[in-house]
This record gives structure tokens, sequence and C-alpha cells, in this order.
């Protein structure tokens, strides 16, 4: 069964009454050599496990098979469970997984199928919700070896942007902050049935095995590095000063005058050592009011 072959996918589709469902993102991937460039730069080594997010009509799954010794594979889609038994049923390597890998406790997953064994992740992503499964995969607590995932070149545009250029924004201090990003390669529009609006690209994730620049408090980071970027406009102090009204504007000046920055910053110029450092200040702050 040719699984990038447009014919075969819409014969599979229609045999199995299914269509591709947009509200899950539903693009495969009708390229062999994007399958294999993916499939081949996904892990360091052979001995790894593979957790694939998404495998649709299980393309790049079969690839993944062919490779490593074990992969489990999460798939939201029902009507795309019994299509995965037909085409990559025969792999004993291979788990499937009926479920939203958002919903997933995936340190108890992971543990319970790879065991000891070094996992990376190796993804398709569906568009709709690239940012919040990059996020739950970096703060699980799970030790990824490295995380592989195809989004929307925009996003990966993003997240490798330095601070201070136009596209750095919340999403890159926050995934810089728990990993080094690495841009494999682009892959057109072309490369998928349906064709999405958009190019994609593959990147590279090698998670930090601590976050870089600890904070004492994690949800006061997040609201400070949000209240950044909430206004691009405006300053950092204005754009804090919406998101911590309970603070007067003159103490959010002081606050980062005495971090070390001018009292008109402008968020997209902080790093993520600075964010962790204005953290702090304001945790310091609430534990010396309290
Ligand atoms: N891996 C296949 C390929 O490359 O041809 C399909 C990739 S397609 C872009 C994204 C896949 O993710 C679809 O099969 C979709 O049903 C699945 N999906 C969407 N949301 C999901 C979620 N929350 N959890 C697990 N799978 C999801």
């Amino acid at each position: 069964m040719n699984l990038t072959s447009p014919s075969e996918i819409k014969k599979i589709m229609e045999s199995n009454n299914l269509r591709f469902n947009k509200g899950f993102g539903q693009n495969f991937l009708i390229n062999d050599s994007v399958v294999e460039r993916i499939a081949d730069e996904c892990a360091p080594g052979t001995d790894f496990g593979i957790l694939e997010i998404g495998p649709g009509i299980g393309t790049l799954t079969k690839a993944l098979c062919e490779r490593f010794p074990k992969v489990v594979s999460v798939e939201i889609d029902r009507g795309l469970i019994p299509v995965l038994e037909q085409t990559v049923g025969d792999n004993d390597n291979l788990t499937v997984i009926n479920e939203d890998i958002l919903k997933l406790p995936l340190k108890q997953t992971v543990s319970e199928y790879f065991k000891d064994m070094p996992v990376c992740v190796c993804a398709n992503l569906p568009y709709y919700i690239t940012t919040p499964i990059i996020m739950a995969l970096l703060e699980s607590g799970v030790s990824f070896s490295m995380i592989t995932v195809m989004i929307q070149k925009e996003v990966a545009d993003r997240l490798a942007s330095p601070p201070g250029s136009a596209g750095y924004g919340s999403i890159t201090a926050s995934v810089n902050r728990r990993g080094e990003v690495i841009k494999r390669f682009n892959v057109p529009a072309g490369c998928f049935m349906p064709a999405p609006k958009v190019d994609s690209t593959v990147i590279s994730i090698i998670p930090h095995s601590i976050p870089a620049y600890s904070v004492k408090d994690e949800n006061m980071l997040t609201k400070v590095i949000n209240s950044a970027f909430a206004q691009r406009r405006k300053t950092l102090a204005n754009s804090m000063a919406s998101f911590f009204p309970e603070i007067d504007k003159s103490e959010i000046e002081e606050l980062i005058v005495s971090a070390g920055f001018d009292k008109n910053i402008r968020g997209e110029k902080l790093g993520v050592k600075d964010f962790a450092l204005l953290s702090d200040l304001l945790t310091e702050r609430k534990a010396a009011q309290s």
C-alpha cells in the first residue's frame, strides 16, 4: 500500500466512509522523501522509543516502525483507528492509542509503554493546536531526548527569533527557556493532501534537562512573559500594569529599573533571563507583603 499516493489515500478514506476532518487539522503527507527525512532526523540514533502525535492514515508511522524498536501513536480521530489497523496494524512494535494528546497523562503513558527506553517525539502536528502541544510536551515532566515536529513555517520562524526581532514573542521565550530550537527544513504546502494555505517547517527541540533560569514561582514567570507581549506597542511597564492591577505603575517602573533596565523599555527587548529576574522580584515583593 503506497500511503503517499493521493489516489490511494482517496480510496482509503472513501472505503472507510471518512472525510478529511478540517477541525482536527488533517493534512496528510503525500511526499515520500519528506516522510523519510522526518523519520531519519527525529532521533539521534536508532535505540529510541518514538511517541508519535496524530498518525493520520499511518504514513509517517510506517517509516517510524521501520526504524525504531517501539512506536506509540496517539490519534484523536476514532474514525482513523480501523484505517491504522489496515495500513500499519501488522507492526508488532506499534501501539495506537485513540486519545486527545492534550488529555493523555504523558508521564504515566511514557513510562507504561517505553519503560526505561529513551524517548523522542515525532509528529506532523495539526496546525490548530501546535503551541499547546509543544508546551504540554515541554512541561510534562518527561525527559524527552528530542522533539521533532512539523509546524506552520511562520510559527517555526517565531520560535527561532532572537529577542528584539519582529518574530520574537511570548511563545519564543517560553519554549526557549525549556529547550533549544533547531530548524531542520521547509516543506511546501503541495506536499500535503489536502494542501494547506501555508508552508511548513520541520523543527527539533532539544529539551534542557532543567529549564534555563530557575524561578521561585513558575506561574509568576508565565504571567510576566504574557504581560510583556500582550500589548507590543506599549512599554513593558504599561503592559505589565494592566496584568498586575494590584501594583502601582510607578512601583512596576521601579522594579524594572532595579532589575537594570530603562523604565521605558519594551518587553520584546528582554530575553528569558531578564523575565526570570523580573519574575523573582515580583515574587519577593508578593511574599514581603503577605
Ligand atoms: N501524521 C499524518 C501525516 O503526516 O500524514 C497526519 C498528520 S495531520 C497534519 C494531524 C493528525 O493529528 C491528524 O491525523 C489528526 O486527526 C490528529 N490530531 C489532531 N488533533 C489531535 C489531538 N489533540 N491529539 C491527537 N491527535 C490529533
